[in-house]
């Protein structure tokens, strides 16, 4: 029976301690969740300047609704495109400096579109073994030959692109991965696009809004020139508080997008009070320095204390902090020992992270206090010498709220 085969599998994924489990929140996303009537201080959410909540955010919503409707009705290349759309794409292009820019309802469908409208059978991508599961399916998706290269390792890559035979080359990178916090050396990368003749396609959704002047994100941190063969994703659910996407670049690349992008075409837009908020959310990006310098300082605190524990930190200057523990158990040990002190960090452990490496990882956001970092921290230095569950009194365990996907 075709059931039996799912029956084995789901049975599988329990025996091996992978089931997934979501957590239902009756509070509005920001630093204080609440599960089933228990508070909790979450550092789990990419809403890294805290505007998923803001309150202007939330009044022009209220006002597009009112104004706008709630439904698009169709994909943007049919009558799904309305005005706040248009001007989301325009203000989007104007900030990140590019010619122009294509929104997308979210991330994960703009990599699906980017990659295979560039590159096809015969062709090759080049991506960083840390990438994120959309660009590894976007990969897929095209069919051209998906050569995955070590983490950050240039050399090994550039040795690759020069054997390469392939007609079209397109080099595939995170900007800020998502599971160790570090930055792609992008100015090296596009000096390798450059010297092959390459696509680079740089998926900013974790520097967007948080890094570079304005917070413009990765790119604008690195001063990249704006190269036409750079193209560049960022989402919008993330530190811009809202969902979506968007692909900025060269306005040649942008209208191949709009014309052959399965995942552009083939779609409902998302409603025109989404691209209001984001509107409005880009401002906020733009006048958030405040935000921004209270996030470095909640970075800056965090690692000072976490550098006195005895697990590795890794070398990251953005808001997801991973703190390696290295034994899955040991991990989701520490992990329930914080839920009893009503803190909530996600254990992260393998295949999402390489074995060996589990890890709990913290995310910052600007709405968290310095008083709520400190609470972190003074919890892991009790949790120092956790071994495993057994050390947790009995009858206080709480119920598994590990989640393995980013
Ligand atoms: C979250 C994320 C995406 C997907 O974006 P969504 O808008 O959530 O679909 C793509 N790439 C990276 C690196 C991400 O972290």
């Amino acid at each position: 029976m075709i059931w039996d085969e799912l029956e084995t599998g789901l049975a599988r994924l329990a025996v091996e301690n992978l089931t997934r489990r979501r957590r239902t929140l009756d509070a509005p996303c920001g630093p204080e969740a609440v599960i089933d009537g228990q508070r909790f201080t979450a550092f789990c959410s990419n809403d890294y300047l805290g505007l998923a909540n803001h309150p202007t955010l939330i009044a022009v919503v209220q006002q597009a609704a009112a104004r706008w409707g709630v439904g698009s009705g169709a994909s943007h290349v049919v009558s799904g495109h309305l005005r706040p759309h248009a001007e989301l794409e325009e203000r989007l292009a104007h900030f990140v400096g590019r010619e122009r820019a294509l929104y997308f309802t979210t991330g994960y469908m703009a990599n699906l579109a980017i990659v295979p409208a560039l590159v096809e059978r015969h062709d090759a991508i080049f991506a960083d073994r840390l990438n994120h599961a959309s660009l590894i399916d976007a990969a897929l998706l095209a069919r051209a030959e998906h050569i995955r290269y070590p983490h950050i390792d240039l050399d090994w890559l550039a040795d690759r692109l020069a054997r390469s035979r392939a007609r079209r080359k397109l080099i595939l990178t995170d900007a800020v991965f998502s599971m160790d916090g570090d930055l792609a050396p992008l100015p090296e990368l596009l000096e390798l696009a450059e010297r092959f003749d390459a696509w680079l396609v740089i998926d900013d959704a974790h520097g967007f809004g948080v890094l570079g002047p304005g917070g413009r994100g990765s790119l604008a941190h690195f001063a990249l020139p704006a190269s036409p063969r750079l193209i560049l994703m960022g989402t919008l659910g993330k530190a811009a508080g809202v969902s979506g996407a968007f692909v900025a670049g060269d306005h040649r690349v942008i209208e191949w997008l709009m014309q052959r992008g399965r995942p552009y075409i083939f779609t409902t837009a998302s409603s025109p009070v989404i691209a209001a908020a984001l509107s409005a959310s880009l401002k906020l990006i733009v006048a958030g320095d405040d935000r921004r310098a209270h996030l470095q300082d909640l970075i800056v605190r965090l690692r000072a204390g976490l550098r006195g524990l005895p697990w590795r930190l890794l070398p990251s200057p953005t808001a997801i902090q991973p703190l390696v523990i290295g034994d899955n158990q040991a991990a989701m040990a520490l992990a329930e020992r914080l839920l009893m002190n009503h803190l909530w960090v996600p254990a992260i452990r393998p295949p999402t992270v390489p074995t060996g490496t589990a890890r709990l990882r913290i995310s910052l956001s600007a709405a968290h206090t310095t008083d709520q970092v400190d609470a972190l921290l003074a919890a892991l230095r009790e949790g120092i010498n956790l071994a495993d569950q057994s050390l947790l009194p009995q009858g206080e365990r709480m119920p598994s709220m590990q989640e393995d996907e980013h």
